[in-house]
Parts: structure tokens; C-alpha cells; sequence
């Protein structure tokens, strides 16, 4: 590990002239049981009863990065027959499509937007809350986003639109930016994030010439989505440096997977290095209950003791917000351990991180 926290010895990719593209690595991502089992010795007939059900994607960058069979990294990418012989979850966990007056865009929020411009991602990542549809053709089309991008203009209380998918970043910068256009001509948007797992799962598709087609549209945020510290590497690194030096703040959106993260030591270790790459921990999300993915859900009283044990031990800004999503398209709840103990002769008990407990006067 260097100064800057990460591990060089497990930077994946060679940084060498001749990089490929990254239209080329996807090209040569494994997307069939065949590919997979030729490389990992795993049963093929389970993978086929799950990639028949819910694609596949490993790219080679995201594929170099598994130590072995069961690690953190291949259990978000590789299926796991648990997805297809485990019937819990809903296939909408979050009710988008009941809050969707066009397709591909969910209208929750009265002044925000959830718009979805893209069909792919880098990486299929197994416990996927859209894995009904993500992956698929049909999920956007040019017809869809010229009707999102209507739906917004008619509705000038929306001031804030995140753009999702897929992953938008899969988009070609010159369809990106097309639609970047088209969304600043709208006065009533202020605000445009993007939410994206390629810094992550496909850092070279982080160019300079991307990060200074995105700098146009500010203010731009970019929400990006790492769940374990072996995916901050140095391509990551490098990603992230580009988007910030182009003015983009960046957050994280990780979320809490049994067997992947749900540990606090692993969870802290991820946002310090985040920190260290200029990311700031945004969200961190209890698993929707999405069908196929019952074997990431964690307890929702660990992910409460884990901030307990993150808060305080952690610089505030590695800190994120712990929230639950709610089944039926509530909308977000943080979470947070108890910190007041009681009421005591007019003051307050409160507990510090260390679970000392203090007093503070009730003011009234
Ligand atoms: C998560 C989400 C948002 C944004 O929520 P923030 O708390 O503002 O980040 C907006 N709309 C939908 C449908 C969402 O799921």
C-alpha cells in the first residue's frame, strides 16, 4: 500500500501505450456460461439457469480484479444459482414503473427526476435492483428519452434530473452529450447528476475527452458506485482525478451485501480510500428487495450497528448516509443508531461514539 492508500501491487491493467478501447474491452467481456466456466471450475448448468433468466457481463478490466472464486468482487459479478432457486423479493422493488408517467423515468420526488437513458452497463452486477429489465434492448430507447426529456420540459417544478439506467456512461460521448444538450436548454433544470459505475467497473471509458465534454453542463454532479476497497485501484484513482479535475464533485453509492461489505472494518477501509481518490461517500444502501437477490439482503439492525461503528472512528466526510430505500416507492429513509440515552434532571444523556454517555442541557 503507498501513501495515497492504494494498492499498487493489485492494479490490474497495465498502464501501457497501447491501452484498448474501451468499446474493445467490452467486446471482450464474458457473457456466456461457456466463457465463465472456462475460466473459473464452476458447475456450467447453474450458470445457465441464471444467465437464461438475468444477463451476464465481466468485462476483463472488472474480471482481473477476483482473487478467487467467492471473493468480494466475484460474488457482485458472477451468477450465483441463488438468484433463480431463491423466490423472495418483489421484481419492482421500489415501484418505478408505478411511478412512471412515461417509460423510463420515475417521478418520486416533486422536484427531482430519476431518468433512465441507458440500457448497458460494464458489468452486470448480480444484486442489481433494475435486474428485471437492465441489460435488456428494449429498456431505452431514442423514442423513451424523447419523451423523458418532454415529460421534464412540461413540468417546471423538477429542478434536478439523475440520469441512470444502465449505466449512462456506456453511452458514446457524442450521444451523451446530445442528451446534455437537450437538458440544459431546459430552463427550470438546475441540477444534473449522473450515476454511474464505470469509475469502477470501466475506468478507461474515463477520458479526457469525456471529462471535457462533461464540463460543459455544469452543474453536473457524478454519483459513482464502489462496494469493496479492491475496486479503488489505480486506473479508479485515475478515473476519479480526471472527473474531479473537470470541476464534477463526485459521491458514492455503495450498498451493504452480505459476504461482500456488510463488515465494518471493510466498509471504513472502503470510504477512507474513496476519500483518498476525491469521492465522497454519499449513500450507503440497505439491499433493495429485489427478486434474485436474496442472498446479498444483510439484517437492517447490522447496517444500523455498522454506522455506529463507522461514525466518529471516521472523519465525518468518509461517513455516508445509511438509508433503506422503501419497497412500494416510499422513498428514502436514513438511518442512524439512537444517540440520546434518556432525559435526566433537565439534561439530556447522549452517547458519544465510544459509548460514553454525557450530559447536555434540554434548552427549552
Ligand atoms: C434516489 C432517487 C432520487 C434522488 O434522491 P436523493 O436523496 O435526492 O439523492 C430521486 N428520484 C428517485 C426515483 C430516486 O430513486
Amino acid at each position: 500500500m503507498n501513501r495515497s492508500g492504494i494498492h499498487r501491487s493489485h492494479a490490474p491493467v497495465t498502464l501501457s501505450r497501447e491501452r484498448p478501447h474501451w468499446r474493445e474491452l467490452l467486446a471482450r467481456a464474458v457473457t456466456t456460461p461457456d466463457a465463465l466456466t472456462a475460466r473459473f471450475p464452476i458447475d456450467v448448468n447453474g450458470v445457465r439457469g441464471v444467465v437464461s433468466r438475468f444477463p451476464m457481463r465481466i468485462n476483463p478490466y472488472y474480471l482481473e480484479l477476483i482473487r478467487e472464486i467467492g471473493d468480494p468482487v466475484y460474488r457482485q459479478c458472477v451468477p450465483d444459482p441463488a438468484e433463480v432457486e431463491d423466490d423472495r423479493g418483489l421484481d419492482d422493488p421500489l415501484n418505478e414503473e408505478g411511478l412512471s408517467p412515461v417509460p423510463g423515468l420515475t417521478h418520486r420526488y416533486r422536484n427531482r427526476v430519476l431518468f433512465l437513458i441507458s440500457s448497458e452497463c460494464a458489468v452486470y452486477c448480480r444484486f442489481c435492483n433494475r435486474k428485471r429489465k437492465v441489460g435488456r434492448a428494449a429498456m431505452t430507447t431514442p423514442e423513451s428519452i424523447d419523451r423523458g426529456l418532454g415529460y421534464i420540459r412540461d413540468h417546471s417544478e423538477v429542478r434536478d434530473v439523475l440520469l441512470s439506467g444502465g449505466d449512462p456512461l456506456l453511452l458514446e460521448d457524442e450521444a451523451l452529450g446530445r442528451i446534455l444538450i437537450r437538458l440544459r436548454r431546459i430552463r427550470h433544470v438546475e441540477i444534473i447528476r449522473i450515476g454511474t459505475r464505470v469509475p469502477c467497473t470501466l475506468p478507461r471509458r474515463v477520458t479526457p475527452r469525456l471529462a471535457d465534454m462533461l464540463k460543459q453542463f455544469h452543474p453536473l454532479y457524478v454519483n459513482t458506485h464502489f462496494n469493496h476497497p479492491t475496486e479503488v485501484t489505480r486506473e479508479a484513482a485515475r478515473a476519479c482525478g480526471l472527473l474531479a479535475d473537470a470541476g464534477i464533485p463526485l459521491g458514492c453509492q455503495t450498498v451493504l451485501l452480505r459476504g461482500v461489505n456488510d463488515d465494518a472494518a471493510v466498509l471504513g477501509e472502503l470510504m477512507q480510500k474513496l476519500l483518498a481518490v476525491r469521492v465522497r461517500p454519499y449513500y450507503l444502501f440497505q439491499g433493495d428487495l429485489a427478486g434474485g437477490t436474496a442472498h446479498f439482503w444483510t439484517p437492517l439492525k447490522q447496517g444500523i450497528r455498522i454506522m455506529g461503528e463507522l461514525q466518529g472512528h471516521l472523519s465525518g466526510l468518509c461517513v455516508p448516509h445509511f438509508a433503506i430505500d422503501l419497497p412500494g416507492g416510499g422513498g428514502k429513509v436514513r438511518l442512524m443508531p439512537e444517540s440520546i440515552a434518556g432525559t435526566k434532571d433537565g439534561h439530556l444523556l447522549v452517547k458519544n461514539y465510544q459509548g460514553k454517555v454525557y450530559r447536555f442541557p434540554d434548552i427549552s
